[in-house]
């Protein structure tokens, strides 16, 4: 039995899954606020009360909005800050008495999509979660690939591509640079470009309902949001070459994404033909705490 924790700034989901992917059990619990040992105890109490109703002991997997550094054994880059600067794997380990698998929930949720989600079958994965923010992950031959700095496939920071005039310098972002692909791509970013665009305040899922019935402003936004969608992915695909790109996240439950963009990328990508698939998640919200599971990897 896999044990998978998604530990988010608001909830703690945990599930429990067989050698499959076959879920037997998921259970929620609130974030405790302002305390990092309360969290620590939280999991805790929730892989224990897992283990007590399913009668046996499972590996643990935890997915985190942040990284542990592989410099420090330290927890950066988390917005729920009580994590930071802590070395959770360990503490979750020794109060769990088991070695205990940390990774960056966009991470995760790339790997629960290479192992039996959308990019099964594929060598490489690109998985990418667009929400209020834009993660992303990389995933080969079935596990992820983490790097020195624990940062790869955090692509939401890099420069929007082939910038255009009217892009140039682009929206400041939290990161303290400007233009990067989040402030393009995240949700509020594609309702802020259609306000300024059209004065019409929508919220990113109403202005692509809105284009799919047709509605003009709605379609322009939508295009912009598109090309730039491409531009970002080319850059992707030609450092990469990924077998898929699953996207994930609110904005990834535009139908139009999966007509349109792949029709844009023979613009910007360096190769005759292009053909990678961008395809959505197959596990939609559930692949965060999924892929905390398959942290430890299938027997082959
Ligand atoms: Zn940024």
């Amino acid at each position: 039995m896999r044990i998978g924790i998604d530990l988010g700034g608001t909830k703690i989901e945990g599930i429990a899954i067989d050698e499959s992917g076959v879920e037997r059990q998921r259970l929620r619990m609130p974030t405790p606020k302002g305390s990092y040992e309360a969290i620590v105890q939280a999991v805790t109490q929730l892989v224990r009360s897992i283990e007590a109703e399913q009668g046996q002991k499972g590996t643990v997997g935890v997915g985190i909005p942040g990284a542990v550094s592989p410099a420090t054994g330290l927890v950066k880059n988390a917005n729920t800050i009580e994590l930071l600067g802590h070395p959770l794997d360990e503490d979750l380990g020794q109060a769990l008495g088991r070695e205990v698998r940390v990774a960056n929930d966009a991470n995760c949720f790339a790997l629960s999509e290479a192992t039996d989600g959308a990019g099964a079958g594929g060598r490489v994965v690109f998985g990418v979660i667009i929400g209020t923010g834009v993660g992303g992950g990389i995933v080969v031959d079935g596990r992820i690939l983490t790097g020195p700095h624990a940062i790869a496939g955090e692509w939401g920071h890099n420069p929007m591509a082939w910038p255009r005039d009217d892009e140039r310098p682009g929206h400041p972002c939290f990161c303290g640079r400007s233009g990067c692909n989040e402030t393009f791509l995240a949700g509020p970013s594609l309702a802020r470009d259609h306000r300024l665009a059209t004065g019409q305040d929508l919220k990113a899922q109403a202005i692509a309902e809105l284009a799919e019935k047709g509605d003009a402003r709605a379609l322009a936004t939508m295009a912009r949001y598109e090309d730039r969608m491409a531009r970002a992915l080319a850059v992707i695909i030609n450092v990469l070459d990924p077998d898929f790109v699953v996207l994930g996240g609110g904005v990834s439950n535009m139908a139009r994404l999966y007509r349109e963009v792949p029709l844009l990328l023979p613009k910007y990508v360096f190769s005759d033909e292009v053909t990678t698939p961008i395809v959505q998640a197959k596990h939609g919200d559930s692949s965060g705490v999924r892929g905390a599971a398959w942290l430890w990897p299938p027997r082959r």
